[in-house]
This record gives C-alpha cells, structure tokens and sequence, in this order.
C-alpha cells in the first residue's frame, strides 16, 4: 500500500485540461502535462483494499492489477508497474486515454471520498513505459507453422492479433479502410485520442511481426470462403457498425448524416488527406443539430466546434440523469450520472449555456427547402409508468410542446444496432444471436468450425477496454483450437 494516510493527506487530482479558447484551435489531446510528483501522490490515495472492487466484474473488463501498480507509481518503480500492466492489457495508452473507467465508479474509496484516478495513473505508467524504453517490440521466441486471419483493425482485431503473435502464430489482419486502427484510428477525435499514439503501438506489431493489409473488405474485394480456405483460423473483429437511423419524415433531405460519415472524415482531413468536394460533410458556419446525448455526439460536438460552426446544440431523448447516483444504481455499479465531457464543457463556454443537450426531446420530422434540411420539427417528451410488454418507461408527447429549430446540417449520433450482415457474414453464414451480433461459444468460435469473432461484431456496441478483453479472449480460443492446449491468459470476465 502506497501510504497508509494516502487518501486522508491527498485530495483526488486529475491532469489540467488546455484553455477552452486554445484547444478550440487545434485538434490536439485536451489535457496539460501532470508533474511527476502529482501522479505519485493520487497513486498513494490507493487504500490496496482487501478486496479491490476496482479490479472486480463491475470494475475493469480487463481485470487490470490495479492497486499494485498505485503502488508502484508512489514508489516509483516503473519498470514493475509497466510489467504488470502488460499482463492483463494489450494497449494501456488507448484505455489510460478514453476508458470511462468502469473501475473508478467500482474504486471503494468512491464510496465516499472521490474515486482513485485509476485511468490518468494507467496513461502515465504506459508514456514512462514508452519514455523509458520498457514497451518495445517483443518477438515471439519460436514459430509456430499456423497462419490465423483476423479481419477487422480495430481494438479487439489488434488486441487478438498481438496475443496470437506473442504465441508464435503468422497473424495477418484485414481491414477495408484506408488506415488501421478502426474506431481508434477512425471514429474516435484527434483531440481524445492523438493517433500518432496508434501509430506508435502499430509499428510496434508490424516490428514483432504481425501483417497488416489495407483496403480488403472481406465478403466482398476477397471472399470470406477463400480466407477460411487460406488460414488456418480467422477471426471476426469487424465491429458493430450498423448506425441507428431515424425514419421520420424529411429524412432524406440533403444535409442529415449519421456521425460515422462525418466524424472519420475530420480523422482524415488531420492526417493530411484531401476530402473530395461533393463528399465532404462539414460543420463550418453551419447551425448543428446533433442526434444523440451519448459519447459519439460528444465527440460530433467537439468536431463541429473545432471546424467552425456557427451554432451547435445536441438533443437526447431520454431524460437528464440525476447529479449523484440513486438508490436503484448503487456502489460498486457503474454510476449513471450526469457527466461533461470536454466537448460539452466547450460547447457550454462557447454557446454561453449552462447545459448545451436537451433531454427529453424527440425528432418529429425534417423540413427544408431545395432538398435541404432547413428545420428541424421536435417536442418534448415524458416518461410514465413501465411497459408490461418491454419493461421500459412508456414515452408521452408533453402537449403542446412542439418546436422548431433552424439547422443546416444534422448528425445522428444515436448508437449502433449491430455488425454488417450483408458481405463476410451472410457468405459465411455464422449464427447470429437475439440482437443481431455474431453469436459464439465459451471459446469465442461462431457456430462455423475455425471461424472465432470478438469485439462488437460479438457484443454489440461497447468500449475500447472491452473490444480489448474480447480480443485477448478469442486469442485464447484460437490458440487453444489449433494447439489443442493454450498458456494464453483468459480474460478475467469473459472466461
Ligand atoms: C465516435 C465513437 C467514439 C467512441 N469513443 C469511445 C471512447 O472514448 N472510449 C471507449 O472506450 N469507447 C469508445 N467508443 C467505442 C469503441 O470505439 C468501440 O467499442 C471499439 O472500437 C470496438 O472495437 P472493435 O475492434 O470491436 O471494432 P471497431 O473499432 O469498430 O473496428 C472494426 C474494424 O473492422 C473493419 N471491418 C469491418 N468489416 C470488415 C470486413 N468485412 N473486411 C475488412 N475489415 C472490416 C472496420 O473497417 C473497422 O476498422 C467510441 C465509438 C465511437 C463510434
Ligand atoms: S478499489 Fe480503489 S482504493 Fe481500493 S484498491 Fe482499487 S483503486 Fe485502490
């Protein structure tokens, strides 16, 4: 334990963000350098608890070691720290970034003191890791003569891919874009995640050996058959990229794209890439209406304002959660509350609002005038008593609630229902299950032999941390299918 007064003696700190009005200009990571000594002293607040929930079911998907490595950070020890945190995660300096951190809400102390800042410690040992020379490229010892095909770049493809390398397997990974990285390459803003840090761990895998091809959309530029021919097992790691839509009148007017047409674009626009005219989606001098209260219409928030909009404003149709947790969702869960994001908080600053989403909101249609969306038609919603049939709150109109809204573009930002059927799955004809993801075994294999998924093509939309856990998984599986026995770790919850 880092120090027995630790958490009495320190108050929880996190890293400083830039100025609003300078990280407005630029498309850099939001927060300012965090002296040593600081992180040493949040690594302290550390109570090693007997039982560490952070490191439980509720808390990391990874079953990260978490309170040996605030130790290590009070004391310095890096190499340790580093050591122990590749163990259990693939790519801590994606998770120590853009993790919500399902292991702070579970943090014991959160009970009632703020929580450890678990996620910045995590991000500071993975740079010291890199600084320092401790992460480095690691070839496998021996080769084996298997040749796995992974298909799909994003965090569960590289995850897998890794594993499957470091057990001496020839991984070749797939993936249709342009670049790889998936939603941490395209998806995800410059100024959450830098992508020179993908790049930095994907030079890395190419150095150990892992083989990366672009531009091969599997199922339909190769076929998924041929693959399954050609390797000696493939894994599915092809997300869950079917956006949810909003089928109400006006929809197809010019001017209204789902944020997985506009937000890659920015990605692509930072990496020096030319977006042709007619395709281009931009926010610049328009009035933005963003689709969503989640995490990807933050980050539509963030994009807009840094491109230049005129005005932005976001619409969430559930209602606005509570400040604290209520007695329905208590500690160790996640807790469901109120958060702002950088994006809000530069939205709040620059729109002058206290709160820039508006909750309870339901699109009625879209009007426009010359094929544009001109205005949006909305009103407000409220929630009564549980429907007998879903056993969700039953949605009212408030009457005479309608309004109108002047806009210019429209970005749905309202979550994904599932992985592409058509293409690589529907050649391969894999079971899917209720909700339409890729169903599989205890061992991450699909209902086709030799044939593994991971990722949100498996569970459905989720998080980085968990796409990592997926991937280490299915490794396992894979390795344990072709060599019959597996030293390849579980991970912690997915066993
Ligand atoms: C805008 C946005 C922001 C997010 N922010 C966060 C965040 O801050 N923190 C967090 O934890 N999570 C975040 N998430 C969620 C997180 O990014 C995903 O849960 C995670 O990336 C899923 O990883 P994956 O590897 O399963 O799939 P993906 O990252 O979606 O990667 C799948 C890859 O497979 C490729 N592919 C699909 N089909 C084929 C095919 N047939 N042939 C070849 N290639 C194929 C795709 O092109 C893609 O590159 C965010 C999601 C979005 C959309
Ligand atoms: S639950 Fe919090 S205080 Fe306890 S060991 Fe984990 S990080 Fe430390």
């Amino acid at each position: 334990m880092g120090s027995i007064k630790g958490f009495m003696e320190n108050e929880r700190e996190t890293p400083p963000v830039r100025p609003v009005e300078e990280r407005l200009q630029d498309q850099k990571e939001c927060y300012a350098p965090f002296p040593e000594e600081k992180y040493k002293k949040q690594g302290a607040r550390c109570m090693d608890c007997g039982v560490p929930f952070c490191q439980s079911e509720t808390g990391c998907p990874l079953g990260n070691l978490i309170p040996d490595w605030n130790d290590m950070v009070y004391r310095g020890r890096y190499k340790e720290a580093v050591e122990l945190m590749l163990k259990t995660n693939n790519f801590p300096e994606f998770t120590g970034r853009i993790c919500p951190a399902p292991c702070e809400g579970a943090c014991v102390l959160g009970i009632n003191e703020p929580a450890v800042t678990i996620c910045n410690i995590e991000e500071m040992i993975a740079e010291k890791g890199f600084e320092l020379g401790y992460i480095k490229s690691r070839k496998p010892e021996e080769r084996t003569e298997k040749k796995i095909a992974v298909v799909g770049s994003g965090p569960a493809g590289l995850a897998c891919a890794a594993q499957l390398n470091s057990a001496g397997h020839e991984v070749t990974v797939f993936e249709k874009d342009d670049r790889i990285g998936g939603l941490l390459m395209y998806g995800i803003p410059n100024f959450k995640l830098d992508k020179v840090i993908v790049k930095r761990r994907l030079k890395l895998m190419e150095e150990e050996g892992v083989i990366f091809k672009t531009g091969v959309n599997i199922g339909v530029d190769k076929s998924a058959v041929e693959l399954k021919n050609e390797f000696d097992a493939v894994v599915l790691c092809g997300g869950a990229q079917k956006s949810r839509d909003l089928p109400v009148e006006g929809r197809d007017l010019d001017g209204i794209h789902f944020a997985m047409d506009f937000l890659p674009q920015q990605n692509k626009r930072n990496e020096g890439d030319m977006i042709p005219e007619e395709s281009s989606i931009t926010a610049e001098g328009k009035n933005v209406l963003i689709i969503g209260g989640g995490d990807t219409g933050s980050d539509c928030l963030g994009t807009s304002l840094r491109q230049g909009a005129k005005g932005v404003i976001q619409f969430e149709l559930l209602p606005e959660p509570p400040e604290n947790r209520i007695e329905s969702n208590p500690w160790p869960q996640w807790p469901k509350i109120f958060r702002v994001s950088s994006s809000h908080e530069e939205a709040n600053t620059r729109e002058g609002k206290e709160k820039i989403t508006e909750y309870c909101v339901a699109t009625k249609k879209f009007s426009g005038q010359g094929g544009k969306v001109t205005k949006i038609h909305g009103a407000k919603i409220m929630f009564g008593d549980l429907d007998p049939k879903t056993g969700r709150p039953q949605m009212q109109e408030v009457a005479g609630s309608e309004f109108e809204y002047d806009v210019d573009l429209v970005l749905l930002a309202m979550g994904f229902v599932h992985p592409i059927h058509e293409g690589m799955l529907k050649e391969l004809g894999v079971k899917l299950d209720g909700r339409g993801n890729v169903w599989c075994n205890e061992n991450k294999m699909t209902s086709v032999d030799g044939i593994f998924v991971a990722g949100d093509m498996a569970r459905g939309q989720s998080l980085v941390v968990w796409a990592i856990a997926e991937g280490r998984e299915a490794a396992r599986g894979v390795d344990k299918y072709l060599m019959s026995t597996t030293n390849l770790p579980h991970s912690q919850f997915l066993k």
